[in-house]
């Protein structure tokens, strides 16, 4: 996707990968809209973006995703601010097993909110341009993982991002859909007081045997990839130390040959 001259929103860019994906995009020359809850944070990488990019560039927006009215008017204010949308970046996620609930709201029911509403603001049929959608799941959405909630949220956005992303919807609207799978990277997401001791010390086991954490601009090269590859839609990218590949190309029972 071209960027130069286009407008980004990224959920949860206060910090970590958020930050790290709305930088990349600057980068390419969007402007963005970092959504946060984190107020002091957001605007201070607002301040710091403003500063190497441009204020024009960047605008900080106070959202908790989770609250739908906040969410809708943060695509709202975007569109005002900078006049069209065509890039949405639902990366906002907490790993809390204790609050279960509100990780469902926050990875799953917020990133469901997101596609809606980047549809309705890019989509072709309501008077968008087109645009893209990157959902951030997890390797945690693809495998067995110690915390299974958060597992479970992670997989219902690997399913949302390829069922969105089935051809005959983009011939409608033009949007497509793909997903980042991350492993284990260096944010402050692995350091939440309330993981459980026997589910942290799995994913220490899981990240030793796997060949230890990534850093932020790991995961950015693989959001450069789906910004890069034009022909992905419905596509989910797992990307590790190992390396990035492209998850489920295989065909499903309605595609097989029979017998
Ligand atoms: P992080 O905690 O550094 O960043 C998460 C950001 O989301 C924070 O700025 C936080 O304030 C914001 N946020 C949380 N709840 C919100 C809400 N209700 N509304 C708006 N903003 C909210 O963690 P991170 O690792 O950068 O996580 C970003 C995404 O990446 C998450 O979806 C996470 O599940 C996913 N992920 C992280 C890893 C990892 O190991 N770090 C791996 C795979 C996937």
């Amino acid at each position: 996707m071209q960027l130069s001259g286009k407008v980004a929103l990224v959920t949860g860019a206060a910090q970590g990968l958020g930050k790290g994906c709305a930088e990349a995009i600057l980068e390419r020359g969007a402007k963005v809209a970092l959504l946060d809850t984190n107020e002091s944070a957001g605007q201070e990488t607002a301040a710091d973006f403003a500063l190497k990019y441009g204020a024009d560039r960047c605008t900080f927006i106070l959202c908790d995703v989770t609250a739908k009215d906040q969410l809708e008017g943060a695509f709202q204010k975007v569109v005002d601010h900078f006049g069209g949308l065509d890039l949405v970046v639902n990366n906002a996620g907490i790993l809390n097993e204790v609050q279960w609930e509100k990780c469902i709201d926050v990875n799953l029911v917020s990133v469901v909110r997101g596609c809606h509403l980047g549809l309705r603001y890019m989509g072709k049929q309501n008077g968008g341009n087109g645009g893209l959608i990157i959902n951030m799941s997890s390797v945690a959405g693809l495998y067995a993982f110690p915390s299974p909630v958060y597992a479970t949220t992670k997989a219902g956005v690997v399913g949302l991002t390829r069922s969105l992303g089935m051809d005959y919807k983009l011939g409608r609207d033009c949007v497509r859909v793909n997903a980042l799978c991350p492993s284990f990277t260096t944010t402050a997401i692995l350091a939440d007081p309330e993981v459980p001791e026997d589910q942290y010390q799995h994913m220490k086991d899981m990240l030793e045997r796997g060949g230890g954490l990534m850093q932020i601009p790991d995961v950015v090269k693989g959001l450069a990839k789906l910004l890069d590859e034009d022909d992905k839609n419905g596509a989910v990218l797992e990307v590790t130390v190992q390396g990035m590949k492209y998850h489920g190309d295989e065909s499903g029972p309605w595609d097989r040959e029979s017998g």
